[in-house]
């Protein structure tokens, strides 16, 4: 198979487009649609811009990191700060946060990891063998480390916070809310153009790049990753939405793309994000929440602590 924009050997084959790339010019369709991304969800001070970039050692956020370096390594006033949320999941978290390390180094960007045990005095191992839990460990987890993420773009005086989300995961995400009927969660979803209620703004440049679009440009750059999967990931309820959205893709080529078209739009005609509530400051920690506790502390057990 030839390549639809020269002669060289296709690598890949993009069904909702209907052409096939060689390595270069996949290669350069990824870097343009990651730096069409960073054009409409950055903007840049006239000072420094600070990124904090949320780095797990996975293919997606290692691709992350390095584009960001790519594109900006000649912007003198662009500076990324990584960071690892260490959650303590044996066998799992160790290895992502050496490749995390060696990346950053080879790179020349400073990384700093942060844990749950420090932060929270428990561990999401220590939180599934409790025997107490109320859902799935990611819904433990995910709050903890939202909570975590901003403690880190905050003590870095970010500006934004990049997260690794490929346009799978996103797709996903949306569906997920749609199906708990969170209208206000859904329009709240990164990318940010603001602070929303004191929360650094998250990008998520890779939102348009599927994953095995993320999978392929990893190889073809040589860019290490870890490729572990988190063991508490196969009770999540996103599961049987990835199955659902990967079948209905494989029959309608561009699915995942029109779902996350449809909350751009919705996110740039219909509602300010910051308008959206989080009404509230939680009476522990400070953060924004929706009641008068945030999902962290509840989650934590800080908030049973104080008698909720
Ligand atoms: Fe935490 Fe769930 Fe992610 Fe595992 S899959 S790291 S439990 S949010």
């Amino acid at each position: 198979m030839k390549c639809s924009k020269c002669e060289q050997t296709a690598v890949f084959e993009s069904k909702p487009t209907g052409s096939s790339l060689c390595k270069f010019h996949f290669v350069e369709s990824v870097e343009r649609r990651f730096k069409q991304e960073i054009r409409r969800q950055v903007h840049f001070n006239n000072g420094n811009t600070t990124i904090g970039v949320a780095i797990s050692g996975g293919k997606d956020s290692s691709v992350l990191l390095y584009l960001l370096w790519k594109t900006m390594k000649k912007k003198k006033n662009v500076v990324l700060k990584a960071f690892t949320i260490d959650e303590g999941i044996e066998g799992y978290r160790s290895e992502g946060l050496k490749t995390a390390e060696r990346l950053c180094n080879k790179l020349g960007i400073s990384h700093e990891v942060i844990t749950f045990s420090g932060s929270f005095n428990t561990e999401m191992d220590q939180v599934v063998r409790s025997g107490n839990l109320q859902g799935s460990p990611c819904a433990y987890c995910g709050p903890m480390r939202r909570d975590l993420m901003n403690r880190m773009s905050e003590e870095f005086n970010a500006d934004y916070v990049a997260l690794g989300i490929n346009l799978d995961d996103y797709s996903q995400s949306i569906m997920m809310n749609v199906l708990r009927g969170d209208y206000e969660k859904m329009l709240r979803m990164a990318p940010h153009k603001n602070r929303i209620k004191g929360l650094v703004p998250r990008i998520i440049p890779l939102r348009k790049i599927y994953e095995k679009e993320v999978k392929l440009y990893a190889i073809l750059e040589g860019i290490e990753h870890d490729m572990g999967w988190c063991p508490y990931a196969m009770e999540a309820q996103r599961n049987k939405v990835r199955s659902l959205l990967n079948s209905i893709e494989e029959n309608s080529p561009g699915t995942k793309l029109a779902i996350e078209g449809f909350l751009e739009k919705l996110q740039k005609h219909d509602i300010k994000q910051e308008e959206i509530t989080l009404t509230e400051k939680c009476l522990i920690c400070g953060n924004p929440s929706n009641g008068p506790y945030c999902q962290s502390c509840i989650r934590n057990g800080k908030a049973k602590k104080n008698k909720l």
